[in-house]
């Protein structure tokens, strides 16, 4: 039976939140598969790219996208935008590529493993 004290606690929750953090930090960016929607510069949400979803939402001047997840990438799949840059853009899935709704303020990017090129950021 050991005795612990309370400096022994400490140092084991100490050592518990280190572990935590190197395991968050070691399987950041490798293990991620998600897509992040922003709306006006901040977080609307992540979601699983493995996961089909459809996003709804109403972006700056009452514009509509509607963004669909669907096997393994995702696509803007209706926009009442202008311009319909974001529908032209097609389905993204690889790293970094992003789907950008300047009207609606909808920025769309993909973190993920799947890099062309690892040192490569495109568009
Ligand atoms: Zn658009």
């Amino acid at each position: 039976m050991v005795h612990m004290n309370k400096r022994d606690m400490i140092l084991i929750t100490v050592i518990v939140l280190l572990a935590a953090l190197s395991y968050i930090l070691l399987h950041h960016g490798d293990g991620d598969n998600v897509v992040s929607v922003y709306v006006k510069g901040s977080l609307h949400g992540t979601y699983d790219l493995s996961v089909p979803r459809q996003i709804h939402i109403v972006g700056d001047n009452g514009i509509i996208n509607d963004i669909e997840i669907s096997d393994g990438s995702v696509f803007m799949k209706y926009s009442d935008c202008p311009g319909q840059q974001c529908v032209n853009t097609g389905r993204i899935d690889r790293n970094n590529e992003s789907i950008c709704c300047a009207p609606a303020g909808t920025l769309i990017t993909v973190h993920t493993a799947k890099e062309p090129d690892y040192d490569a950021i495109t568009k």
